[in-house]
């Protein structure tokens, strides 16, 4: 996939609408780049994607931040237009995929345009446009909101996207602030004491566009005598507005006006350096919360900062780390942050390890697709109109971070039905993904449509149980009377099981690359 990453064609239907093909292989930072310096374009809320493809993203509900943003396939341009929006109502960033599902056969999906009356081509005329295609169809065009809200968040498991378009905008600039942010932390008095305080909430909700927080999970004792018997919880708030300021000439010391924090400077963000300090701390692991509360106050500045909206609201991007992520509805954001922190301090007490870095908040607006973390159907017929989100990353060997890991896995699904990102480590199996994803009969109906000889299946969907027990025996019965393909100078070449071949033998140059039980 990572030799599929060129933009293939820009359009724009509309004069602040611009559609660009690219596809699925490039990676997120340099489409980022390319749309920015070639096109002069830009993709609002994107998030910190450092090097996953677009495609990856798409596929598991990549995000960025933002109390109007939704995951990256779907977020909401709130910059466009009233007409525009009129004529394009449906808000989806990604405006069509083009896939390859089994047996080779091409579709382009996306969601009908009531503006351009166009109407959902029903589900049972889609199964019959498959049923009759083959490897060297046309590309079958799909009009179908319940398709495409299957396919684009679909896994990896329902086809390869080939490529999207993606909705742009004209490019613009966002002024980043990054406020440093203290909170009482109430100890073993927790319940109900632990709260935002005021006017926090209302920066992410209200102030901001782009919106992001972290927390060091470790309770700053030493002031306690500012409030007796409480420490202190330190993090940073990030927030992010569109501007027409210029970007600014600095970027990493801190002294300059309009500069970055020290911890700009990419040099302090990389792989060699998070492993010095896990050695040095692994050494002297009563250093971690100074060195953690040390780094949050590096990562803030005392001005705003202002760049291109692909350059701002970035965080470590060259440090590798072992992480998970859970979406609780936002109402429930705050206890949920306190549970993790209590488990944190409970967890780094009993085995005398504190985690190097800190937790991350993120918000994000719930969305319609069956699989999304952020859709908005929970259990039946409760609805879910934002999510707050709760990283929890380790560096790489860091001491018990899989079990720890799991505890709050447990914690937070028992507690607030919190649904874990697809794309970071996850602990989902059947009975979980049933019980979190009230309309997975959905997507699971394009699952058998798209995948229906279990070409995709694999032990993870297995694990999830999108598989059906029957049709998986009877894939590993069937498996040596699959039908396979041959590539000659033309293409590729369906070979029948009954051995009769469309081209003859001597146009084929190449020995059997793959069979379609594994393309
Ligand atoms: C360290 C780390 C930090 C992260 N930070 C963020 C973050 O800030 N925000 C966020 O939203 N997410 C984040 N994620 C999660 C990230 O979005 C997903 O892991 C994403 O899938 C990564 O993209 P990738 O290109 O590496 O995909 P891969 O890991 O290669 O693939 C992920 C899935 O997508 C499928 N897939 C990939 N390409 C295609 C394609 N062309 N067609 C069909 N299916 C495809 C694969 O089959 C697989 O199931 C993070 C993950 C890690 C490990």
């Amino acid at each position: 996939m990572t030799t599929l990453d060129r933009i293939l064609v820009r359009h724009s239907p509309q004069t602040d609408v611009h559609h660009v093909v690219v596809e699925a292989g490039m990676l997120a930072e340099d489409f980022a780049r390319e749309l920015q310096h070639v096109y002069g374009l830009a993709v609002p809320a994107y998030g910190n994607f450092a090097g996953h493809t677009l495609g990856g993203l798409v596929s598991t509900g990549g995000h960025g931040s933002g109390y109007a943003n939704k995951i990256l396939v779907c977020q909401v341009q709130v910059h466009i237009q009233i007409v525009t929006m009129l004529l394009f109502p449906q808000a989806d960033s990604v405006v069509e995929l083009h896939m390859i599902i089994e047996g080779g056969i091409q579709v382009k999906i996306r969601r009908s345009n009531i503006a351009s009356q166009e109407i959902d081509v029903p589900f049972d005329d889609v199964r019959d446009k498959i049923r009759t295609a083959n490897v060297r169809s046309d590309p079958i065009v799909i009009l179908s909101t319940e398709v495409f809200r299957a396919a684009a968040l679909g896994l990896g498991s329902l086809g390869v996207i080939y490529s999207l378009t993606i909705r742009c905008e004209p490019t613009f600039n966002i002024e980043e602030f990054r406020t440093p942010v203290e909170i009482s932390w109430p100890g073993e008095r927790l319940s109900g004491c632990f709260a935002f305080p005021s006017g926090f909430v209302d920066m992410y909700t209200l102030d901001h566009e782009f919106s992001t927080f972290v927390l060091h999970p470790i309770p700053d004792p030493s002031r306690g005598q500012v409030e007796p018997g409480y420490a202190v919880i330190h993090g940073v708030y990030f927030g992010g507005k569109r501007t027409g300021d210029p970007p600014a000439r600095h970027n990493c010391c801190p002294c300059c006006p309009g500069s970055r924090g020290l911890l700009g400077c990419r040099i302090l963000q990389n792989d060699c350096m998070a492993t010095a300090l896990l050695c040095g701390t692994s050494c002297c692991a009563r250093q971690v919360p100074m060195v953690t509360k040390n780094g949050l106050r590096m990562l803030s500045h005392r001005s705003s900062y202002v760049h291109q909206w692909h350059k701002v609201l970035q965080l470590a991007p060259d440090v590798n780390v072992v992480t998970m992520e859970w979406f609780v509805a936002l109402d429930e954001l705050e206890a949920a942050v306190a549970d993790v922190i209590s488990m944190a301090v409970t967890y780094g007490t009993k085995c005398q390890h504190f985690s190097l870095l800190p937790i991350a908040c993120r918000v994000l607006e719930a969305d319609d697709f069956y699989l999304s973390p952020t859709c908005q159907s929970r259990v039946a017929e409760e609805s879910v109109s934002h999510y707050g989100c709760i990283e929890v990353p380790f560096l790489p060997g860091e001491y018990g971070a899989a079990q720890f890991h799991k505890v709050i896995d447990e914690l937070l699904l028992e507690k607030y039905q919190a649904r874990p990102q697809w794309g970071a480590s996850h602990l989902l199996t059947q009975p979980r993904v049933r019980k979190s994803y009230p309309e997975l009969d959905k997507w699971l109906q394009v699952y058998r449509l798209f995948n229906k000889n279990g070409t995709f299946g694999n032990a993870f969907t297995e694990r999830c149980g999108f598989d059906d027990p029957d049709a998986r025996k009877s894939k590993t019965q069937s498996i040596s009377r699959t039908r396979s393909f041959r590539r000659n100078r033309r293409g590729f070449v369906d070979q029948r099981p009954d051995s009769s071949i469309f081209a003859t033998i001597d146009e084929v140059d190449d020995p059997i690359i793959m069979s379609e039980s594994s393309v």
